[in-house]
């Protein structure tokens, strides 16, 4: 059987040195080359016998994407990436340059089954999970790509990173590894639709990062209208779980909100986020939706998003409206994807 080399951690890709009949320590020189130098294949190992490259070739996969598009803004600098797996299957990834630095957002899945009713990546449904190794990927093509270093990750791409636990958690803790990328985990941010069970195993992972929940609506029935996990976790459930995050971690919860002209952009939804949330260390993200063509949801005027956030700092709650970057290319999640799929 083929191991899938770039989704071990250091103490797993020792044991298996191991049990090919290698010193562990062999590990300590392999994985920089795999999590740092970014190699495409075993041949680049410079200081790797012969003898062990060809052992490697032999009883693993080294998962390398392959770029099939690059969309550039030539507003802001954004990149948005479609990758290739190894299967076929497509993801893609979007890189941002900010002031502090370069930050990427990765898919964890090809596809979705969340099946958010405004959401463009979940309307083929979940094809599979992403590995560890390809979460990473993403992130290491990009970086060879523009030749600097990416200094922040937001799980907030394609896919339900907590519907991919094991393979998601995997992914934080060789990012943040110090023998890999070496991201501080202060600057990783992971998005959730709200699945409460893993939420809370979450918070008990002991890990720095932001988690930001997708809430988009102040009352169970409206947010079950947008969102079909609602429907197995009700709303003051999702609050508690994340309520509980930072009891146990410290970390200010982000809530992302879209606007959805006419849906959830009323004064009256407005005051009922304040109660909701009222007296979590929080944050509010306004994002106007991004229109998915077949999606009939429109962006409420430029009005109404001031309004609701007005209201919203009324109640003392720290509110800040999405910059929109890359305007000029495929906006909304999984519209790049779907459109290559639909060709
Ligand atoms: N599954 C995770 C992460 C992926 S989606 C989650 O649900 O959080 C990342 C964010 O983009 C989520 O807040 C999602 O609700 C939002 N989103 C998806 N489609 C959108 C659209 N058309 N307009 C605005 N936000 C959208």
């Amino acid at each position: 059987m083929s191991e899938d080399i770039k989704s071990l951690n250091q103490k797993e890709l020792g044991d298996f040195l191991h049990s090919l009949g290698e010193k562990t320590f062999r590990a300590k020189q392999i994985y920089p080359w795999l999590h740092v130098k970014h190699v495409e294949n075993f041949d680049e190992m410079t200081d790797i016998s012969n003898k062990l490259k060809e052992k490697l070739k032999e009883n693993c996969v080294l998962t390398v994407l392959s770029q099939m598009q690059v969309q550039c803004s030539r507003l802001d600098g954004t990149r948005k990436y479609l990758f290739a797996l190894s299967d076929g299957n497509m993801v893609e990834s979007v890189l941002m340059r900010y002031k502090h630095g370069n930050s990427v957002c990765i898919s964890s899945q090809a596809g979705c089954r969340m099946g958010c009713r405004f959401c463009a990546s979940t309307l083929g449904g979940l094809v599979r999970n992403l590995t560890p190794g390809e979460m990473l990927d993403q992130i290491y093509r990009i970086q060879k790509d523009i030749g600097e270093r990416v200094s922040h990750v937001v799980i907030m791409g394609t896919g339900e990173p907590l519907d991919n636990y094991d393979n998601f958690l995997k992914f934080i803790q060789m990012l943040s590894d110090d023998n890999g990328l070496n991201i501080s985990q202060r600057n990783i941010t992971v998005s959730t639709c709200g699945i409460v069970p893993n939420i809370r195993r979450l918070a008990e992972e002991k890990l720095q990062i932001t988690l930001a929940l997708s809430l988009h609506a102040s009352s169970q029935e409206k947010r079950q209208e947008l969102m079909p996990v609602a429907n197995k976790y009700e709303i003051h459930q999702v609050i508690d779980a994340c309520e509980y995050y930072f009891k146990k971690t410290g970390r200010r919860i982000t809530f992302e909100y879209s606007l959805v002209g006419g849906v959830n952009d009323s004064k009256e939804d407005a005051c009922l986020l304040a109660g909701l949330i009222r007296g979590l260390n929080c944050h509010v993200n306004l994002i106007p939706v991004n229109p998915v063509r077949e999606r009939e949801y429109v962006q409420p005027n430029h009005q109404v998003v001031l309004n609701f956030k007005n209201e919203l700092e009324k109640y003392g709650i720290n509110v800040t409206i999405r910059r929109e970057m890359g305007r000029d290319i495929d906006g909304a999640c999984g519209q790049l994807r779907k459109r290559f799929i639909d060709l």
